[in-house]
């Protein structure tokens, strides 16, 4: 490609993103370029990943760069797990789910989890011995998580733990998942625990269908079954039940954040795909950048991008600073999400007919974009959380 999406835009580097930061860019969208991309096809056919993917990308110090050292990590921020997001958009192999791994199911284990607990899990998690998940959606409840039914009944020094998932990320790799159960049902909201169940160690669990999407084919979204699953009293996350709720709430941020991580690396590629199209392309014996439409469309989405970038940026080095509250988290999340569709879909127009064919990257894009609007908590519930900030 003629253009490099990263510098698309023409923006200096935020602090965030000096040094070490960059070059750990660098590394990730080699790796991404070399090993991923040349068997991403593949992925996409087989709907999901392999383990040795997931292998590959710890050895290269791509999994849980922001864990402390001492547990395995490469003690960084959420900094590091930008870059390696943005360079996953970059090279657009979208479907590889480690952003989830690294900045949601890690972070939730270093920030709720024992010694004991860290010790045991983390450094399998930066190695990719263990690919992680967490399931909150229920076939009866999404974006009202306190509908959670899946129970978890004290037996002694174990969990019981019953209950149906669906729609979960990495959902057939995954042997670490994070549960949203309920340890007291009569509670609601405050009777809701995360239970760490390791899937390799159980009996009870089974994997059901890997669901068949519209778009991000390569990475597995499943239903996850639980029939009794007995684990140990001390998988608990936190030091006591009924706490689940107020730890989600806390790390949604981070997850919104990163949604809008991946949409912004998109919008970049998008552009930096369609630029150079419209340049190659000849119609009425000019190229298609040469008619006044083209520009116009190219200079809003332009414009657009830059003012996303720079919010982006923006969240990112608050986020840091431990500054950016869940309205802000929202606002990116919807936003970002929202002009990443409408990005892809102006870019695939300037492609003809071309950009409906699945050979072109843009087509893929337009597919892999849409569930940005949904997961993560829909983009009219990060609008009623705004709305209620007011
Ligand atoms: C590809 C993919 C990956 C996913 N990965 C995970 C995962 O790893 N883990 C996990 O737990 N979940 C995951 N999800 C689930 C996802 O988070 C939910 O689909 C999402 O939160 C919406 O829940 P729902 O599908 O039940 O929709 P519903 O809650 O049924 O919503 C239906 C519609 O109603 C709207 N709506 C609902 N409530 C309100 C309201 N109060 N005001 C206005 N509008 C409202 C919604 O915005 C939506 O438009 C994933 C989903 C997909 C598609």
């Amino acid at each position: 490609m003629a253009t490099n999406p990263a510098e698309i835009l023409g923006l200096p580097k935020p602090a965030w993103a000096a040094d070490e930061v960059g070059m750990l860019y660098d590394m990730a969208s080699r790796f991404m370029a070399e090993e991923i991309a040349p068997r991403y096809d593949e992925f996409e056919k087989n709907e999901m990943f392999d383990r040795e993917s997931w292998l590959k990308a710890g050895a290269a110090g791509l999994l849980c760069a922001s864990m402390p050292e001492k547990y395995g990590g490469a003690g960084g921020s959420f900094a590091h797990e930008s870059a390696i997001i943005e360079a996953i958009g970059h090279v657009g192999v979208d479907g590889f789910g480690i952003g989830l791994h690294n900045s949601i199911v890690a972070p939730y284990i270093l920030h709720y989890g024992s010694e004991e607990q860290k010790q045991k899990w983390l450094p399998k998690l930066a190695t990719g011995e263990l690919i992680g998940a967490i399931a909150m959606t229920e076939p009866g409840a999404g974006s009202d998580l306190q509908g959670v039914k899946t129970r978890a009944e004290k037996d002694g020094n174990h969990y019981k733990i019953s209950g149906s998932k669906t729609f979960i990320t990495n959902g057939q790799l995954a042997n670490l998942i994070i549960v949203v159960t309920k340890t007291d049902p009569d509670k609601g909201a405050k009777g809701t625990s995360l239970i760490v169940v390791e899937t390799d160690e159980v009996e009870g669990f089974e994997r059901g269908r890997n669901l068949d999407k519209i778009g991000l084919k390569s990475n597995d979204t499943s239903e996850l079954f639980f029939n009794d699953v007995r684990v140990p009293t001390s998988n608990l996350l936190g030091h006591e039940e009924g706490k689940g709720f107020v730890q989600l709430m806390q790390q949604l941020p981070q997850e919104r954040l990163q949604i809008g991580t991946g949409a912004i690396a998109m919008i970049e590629r998008a552009l930096a795909i369609t630029i150079d199209y419209v340049k190659e392309r000849k119609a009425f014996g000019k190229a298609v950048i040469d008619f006044q439409n083209t520009q116009f469309k190219l200079a809003e989405l332009k414009t657009e991008a830059t003012i996303g970038r720079v919010f982006y940026n923006d969240c990112v080095a608050r986020h840091i600073d431990g500054g950016l509250d869940p309205v802000t988290a929202s606002m990116a999340k919807y936003w970002l999400s929202d002009l990443q569709g409408k990005v892809v879909d102006e870019c695939l127009q300037l492609h003809g007919g071309y950009g409906y064919m699945n050979e072109y990257p843009i087509a893929r894009m337009y597919r892999d974009a849409r569930v940005q609007r949904i997961y993560g908590g829909t983009n009219e519930i990060m609008k009623l959380l705004i709305g209620r900030s007011l």
